[in-house]
């Protein structure tokens, strides 16, 4: 009665098994490895994520995204970690800081993020509404001064060329913290109980202190508010599976940092928030110090315009935002393309060391009014990602349609419509593709797999004094090399660690 193996695999494995007996590598070929251990391994693996809350939500069970403690399942998982070059992860670490810095910059100058988005703004309407509170804000001329950011930055190592290519930078609602922390402990559990058979060593897994690097920069923002009585508000969606994440963040809060959160979604926040004279907001009588957003950057979350009003509440009050509406913008697909325009990192970053190190990982990136380009894509659009202004994942084109949509584009604009100001047009980055066991609802798949790199990287500053600048930690994602996106939540990937080679 232990786990039942996928069926097509089972045929693979026979096969694999003949050749592969005299030598077993099984971080470089997991598939492999000798079926009982596999079992042996994925079961250790199951109870060690159900007793140490490595879990989400599960999509069969209605009040799974409600109600905590109901409905629990462990999150999806790859059973071993994927070997990752030491270099990639090395420059991976180093730019983080530099890519916070960079984010602080450019949500400074209120001109740049309202020109790039200008053309985008009049065909799409959320990205318009975003722009909206952000010109109330430079009218008014609010300044914040204590800035908070909480980033993701992904990647993926184009095998071609061997380099690691941007995918894009999260400033908004970044992921994974608790559950990504959770996995490489999993894995380097795993490695120590198992190293007879496996031979690997648990110290190539990096430690990943992604969910104390982000708890304590939320409680050092926290300090900076500088109000005892103040609290963290998360910003919730009314039903979210990926609850303990989250409560994993406001857990070390509360019991490292003896730091108070609450959970509201933006309707509570339009029903229960005030805001006071002197701009403090406060939400069902508790005084807010710092607003942590895991809702708002999708337009499902702003389903009526009280959660809008609730967004700009929020936008107007003296609380510390992570993400203000500015990082929020900084953080778009435009803006990323923007800044990979010649030139234009020099504008805001002086250091000829650093800007040459971001450039060395910016793909291809196009705006479509650029018509060599377009030309080009149409004729090999396999070789390109169009994407709109959207987060959370399953918004891109891929493939063949990479051209239908361009040629459909091409005709609006004959007819003068400029939809085409939605998207952007990335060059297709190409991973090399390695065997995996993939572990979803207590079933393991062997694959044939691509990996994500997400670094986390924190950010605090106080007018000029920067109080935090770090990397912390990162989110292994695998997916099936045949699925074009790879949202965890999404049910497209599952998380993972590296093993540093
Ligand atoms: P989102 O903000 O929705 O996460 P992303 O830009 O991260 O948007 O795209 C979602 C997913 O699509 C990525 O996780 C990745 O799997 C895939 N993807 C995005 N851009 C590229 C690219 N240039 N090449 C290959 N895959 C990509
Ligand atoms: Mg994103
Ligand atoms: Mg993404």
């Amino acid at each position: 009665a232990s786990l039942p193996s996928n069926l097509n695999c089972v045929r693979v494995e026979e096969m694999e098994t003949e050749k592969a007996e005299d030598y077993v590598d099984p971080i470089r070929n997991p598939h492999s490895t000798d079926p009982e251990l596999i079992q042996t391994m994925a079961y250790e693996a199951l109870v060690w994520s159900s007793l140490h809350g490595f879990v989400v939500g599960d999509r069969n069970s209605q009040r799974s995204g409600k109600v905590p403690g109901v409905g629990l399942v462990h999150a999806p998982f790859s059973l071993l970690p994927m070997p990752f070059p030491e270099v990639h992860w090395t420059h991976a670490c180093e730019i983080a800081p530099i890519f916070n810095e960079l984010i602080d910059r450019v949500s400074l100058d209120g001109k740049f993020l309202q020109d790039s988005l200008a053309r985008t703004k009049k065909v799409d309407e959320f990205t318009s509404r975003l722009l909206d509170i952000h010109s109330k804000m430079l009218e008014i001329n609010k300044k914040e001064e204590v800035r908070l950011g909480l980033h993701r930055s992904d990647y993926m190592l184009d095998e071609q060329t061997k380099s690691l290519l941007q995918i894009e930078l999260n400033t908004i609602s970044s992921s994974f913290p608790g559950l990504s922390s959770l996995v490489s402990e999993l894995h380097r559990m795993l490695l120590h109980q198992f190293k007879h058979r496996l031979s690997m060593n648990p110290e190539s897994i990096p430690r990943n202190y992604a969910v104390n690097g982000f708890a304590l920069a939320l409680s050092k923002a926290w300090t900076e508010y500088n109000n005892q009585r103040g609290v963290i508000m998360v910003v919730v969606q009314p039903e979210e599976r990926n609850m303990y994440d989250q409560h994993w963040l406001c857990t070390v809060l509360k019991e490292i940092h003896q730091v108070k959160s609450i959970r509201k979604t933006l309707a509570e926040i339009e029903a229960e928030g005030e805001l006071q004279a002197d701009g403090t907001l406060v939400v069902g009588g508790e005084i807010i110090a710092v607003v942590y957003f895991r809702a708002g950057y999708a337009p499902t979350d702003y389903p009526s315009e009280s959660e809008w009003k609730a967004r700009l509440l929020i936008e107007q009050s003296d609380a510390i935002k992570c993400p203000s509406i500015a990082y929020h913008l900084a953080g778009t697909k435009k803006i990323q393309q923007e800044l990979a325009k010649s030139e234009v990192l020099e504008r805001f970053l002086e250091n000829k060391d650093d800007i040459a190190k971001l450039r060395k990982c910016f793909a291809g990136l196009w705006s479509l009014d650029d018509s060599s380009i377009i030309k080009e894509a149409i004729e090999r659009p396999g070789l390109y990602v169009m994407k709109p202004q959207r987060e959370g994942g399953g918004n891109n084109i891929y493939g063949n349609d990479v051209k239908e949509t361009l040629l459909r584009l091409q005709q609006q604009q004959e007819a003068g419509t400029n939809e085409d100001a939605a998207y952007i047009l990335m060059q297709r980055i190409f991973p090399a593709v390695s065997p995996a066991i993939l572990i979803r609802d207590g079933i393991y798949h062997k694959e044939q797999t691509v990996s994500e790199l997400g670094v986390y990287g924190a950010y605090l500053r106080n007018k000029t004094k920067v109080i935090m600048n770090e990397h912390c930690g990162y989110l292994m994602r695998t997916k099936v090399s045949s699925s074009n996106e790879g949202g965890v939540a999404a049910g497209y990937a599952v998380l993972d660690s590296i093993y540093l080679v």
